[in-house]
């Protein structure tokens, strides 16, 4: 479903990704860890086409995002550590708007409005203007406008950052499910138990390098993960 190849990304002199490469399969939920500064965020925005890249490749289902940015975008959602929402729109009008982007059908996007908005309890919020709401809830509604088309490739950077216990448990649940219908899900954090628990997969990445990566079961061994990323900071001086 995403297949990076040999990403090096520079802003002037700073390397901020240096040749990275991986792969995540449909049905995978794919953790991504790093410090801060780490280049979790330029390999994100690179795989959503919405920051180009100076060297390798990134296919998107097959399809090459700085080739055919159109196609991928129509796959993918991505949210942002801090969406930018039209915040004098409700927060009907904005996922209604998503829809429409996104070619989603009037009963469709009913039905998933309803499911998502009263899984996340944001049902009796969506007729307030967004500019109205908590950092908790426009990040509840980034992820409700996401989940709307059904992504075959949803990518989060620090999803669970404001979320309140029992969305964090829905976003959990949502993201399985995706997943089990064929998706995949590729996310930063830096809850290192949350993505011991989710991920089926995890990279991390230090000083734009990839240092690890594959199942969990591999990179972590009989270890925590906290305990793996320590130490691979420690080998860095980090
Ligand atoms: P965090 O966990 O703090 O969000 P991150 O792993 O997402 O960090 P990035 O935001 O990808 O890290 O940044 C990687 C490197 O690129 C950092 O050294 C950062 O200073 C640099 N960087 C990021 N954006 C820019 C920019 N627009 N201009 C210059 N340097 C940048």
């Amino acid at each position: 479903m995403l297949r990076i190849s040999h990403l090096t990304k520079t802003y002037g002199t700073k390397r901020a990704v240096d040749d990275l490469s991986l792969h995540i399969a449909p049905g995978e939920i794919y953790g991504f860890i790093g410090h801060n500064g780490a280049g979790k965020t330029t390999t994100l925005k690179a795989c959503c086409g919405i920051l180009p890249f100076d060297q390798g490749e990134i296919l998107v289902d097959g399809i090459s995002v700085a080739e055919n940015p159109l196609e991928c975008k129509r796959r993918i959602a991505y949210i942002p550590d801090n969406p930018d929402l039209y915040e004098f729109l409700t927060g009907y009008q904005y996922l209604n708007f998503v829809a429409d982007v996104y070619g989603i059908t009037k009963e469709l996007r009913r039905q998933r409005i309803d499911h998502y908005a009263e899984a996340f309890s944001l049902t009796g919020d969506l007729s307030q203007p967004i500019n109205t709401y908590s950092h908790g809830m426009k990040q509840k509604l980034a992820i409700l406008s996401a989940l709307i088309h059904q992504p075959r490739l949803l990518m989060m950077d620090e999803p669970f950052v404001g979320l309140d216990p029992s969305a964090s448990h829905q976003l959990k649940l949502l993201m399985r499910q995706l997943c089990q219908e064929g998706s995949a899900i590729f996310f930063s954090t830096h809850v290192l138990e949350v993505a011991e628990k989710l991920c089926d997969k995890v990279a991390i990445i230090r000083g734009g390098k990839l240092v690890a990566s594959g199942s969990m079961e591999d990179v972590k061994g009989d270890a925590s993960l906290e305990e793996v990323f320590l130490e691979l900071a420690e080998k860095a001086g980090a």
